[in-house]
């Protein structure tokens, strides 16, 4: 909002430098002098509706201005700019596309004006064309700033091999590393080629992603599909298995499909074991899962999940608590696990609430420390502010 208002004001300014130096050129004024007599009058009278609040008034003003007066670039540029941010494409293309059909244009402002041009185009989701427009610019000093738009042209339009090909040449540009994307165009490509049914052609796009960023976790993920799509459990759990010496946060991710993968090949014991030692390294909610989905013992369970609740006080672990409901063991310490856990996650639960500021208070104030009103906090807790009828 604020910014849209500084683009109006911007305009007059503009305008007045522009009509200025029109001024100075007296010789060309005498000889126009029939069109020129006209810009300054819609030109004050845009200014006029723009300073009594009326935007849309001040933009027709404007545009008579600028038809009036068609050597003001920067104007088109700035009216080209508003519409854009307005939303009405239609007519920043209209404004550009009038500024690209000058033949006296000199170089640098048509590529200017095709830049502005191809911004409409993909703000208007007219990707095409924003495509052959940018794909213009890669030969001219804009090349940077059009092959970042192409490469998000492509992976809007998920055309893998040309976003691969793109980011290539942005790093050999000197514009930053683009290893970890490029690895993710790799993986995306390959699951075309696997829902395609080409599985030597999906295995080659993961060799080249672990070859794009080596630390790369998804390429292993993708690996154990293709391997499970080829019946063969024992590389997809290993392939998984890598994962652990990579990355191994990201082995939660996998835990779930590992325990099944474990069970299919009889190895249950083994799993658990390999699990508990990932749990304990990096503990998460989905690797005690996969360890509980391997444990036969009820009371083992339960103690697995109790322990994970005390030393993490996690509520998603207490649900788990709660799900092993036929537990011969004695309640209590589970009570107090899960109150801790409550606890921890009712903090910012139970304060007060500004009602005018949204300042929260773990005390009733009658006088908000931060809006300084006066009984702004409605009696409630923030958990229970529905309570209050309207
Ligand atoms: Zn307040």
């Amino acid at each position: 909002m604020e910014f849209e208002l500084w683009w109006l004001l911007a305009l007059p300014i503009t305008f007045a430098l522009g009509w200025l130096a029109s001024r100075l050129d007296l010789q060309q004024w005498r000889r126009e002098g029939e069109i020129r007599r006209d810009a300054p009058v819609a030109y004050f009278r845009g200014l006029n509706f723009l300073l009594s609040e009326q935007q849309d008034k001040a933009i027709d003003a404007f545009i008579e201005a600028v038809t009036a007066d068609p050597n003001t670039v920067d104007l088109h540029f700035a009216l080209g700019n508003l519409f854009r941010r307005r939303g009405e494409y239609e007519r920043a293309v209209r404004v550009h596309q009038n500024l690209l059909s000058r033949a006296d244009l000199p170089a640098a402002e048509r590529q200017r004006a095709q830049v502005a041009l191809a911004q409409d185009f993909f703000k208007a989701g007219l990707l095409d064309r924003a495509e052959s427009v940018y794909t213009a610019l890669t030969t001219t000093p804009y090349q940077p700033e059009a092959l970042a738009a192409l490469l998000q042209i492509h992976e809007r339009t998920k055309e893998w091999p040309r976003a691969i090909d793109i980011a290539g040449q942005l790093e050999r540009l000197g514009a930053g590393s683009y290893g970890r994307q490029i690895a993710h165009y790799w993986c995306e490509l390959a699951l075309q080629h696997q829902q395609a049914g080409d599985l030597p052609a999906a295995q080659d796009a993961l060799d080249r992603a672990m070859q794009a960023q080596p630390q790369a976790v998804r390429p292993w993920q993708l690996r154990a599909a293709l391997a499970i799509q080829s019946h063969d459990p024992q590389r997809a759990l290993d392939n998984l298995r890598h994962i652990a010496q990579i990355q191994p946060d990201f082995t939660a991710l996998v835990a779930l499909e590992m325990a099944r993968l474990f069970q299919e090949l009889g190895q249950s014991e083994e799993g658990r074991a390999w699990l508990i030692t990932q749990l304990q390294g990096y503990p998460a909610i989905d690797l005690l899962d996969a360890v509980l989905q391997l444990e036969n013992d009820a009371s083992e369970r339960y103690h697995l999940a109790l322990g994970y609740l005390q030393t993490h006080q996690s509520l998603l672990a207490a649900r788990r608590i709660l799900d092993q409901a036929s537990s011969p063991i004695s309640p209590e310490p589970a009570r107090l696990a899960l109150a801790q856990a409550l606890d921890g996650a009712m903090k910012s639960r139970q304060r007060y609430r500004c009602a005018a500021c949204g300042f929260e208070a773990r005390n009733y104030t009658w006088h908000c420390p931060a809006c300084q009103g006066w009984e702004t906090y409605p009696p409630r807790r923030t958990e229970e502010l529905q309570l209050i009828a309207p």
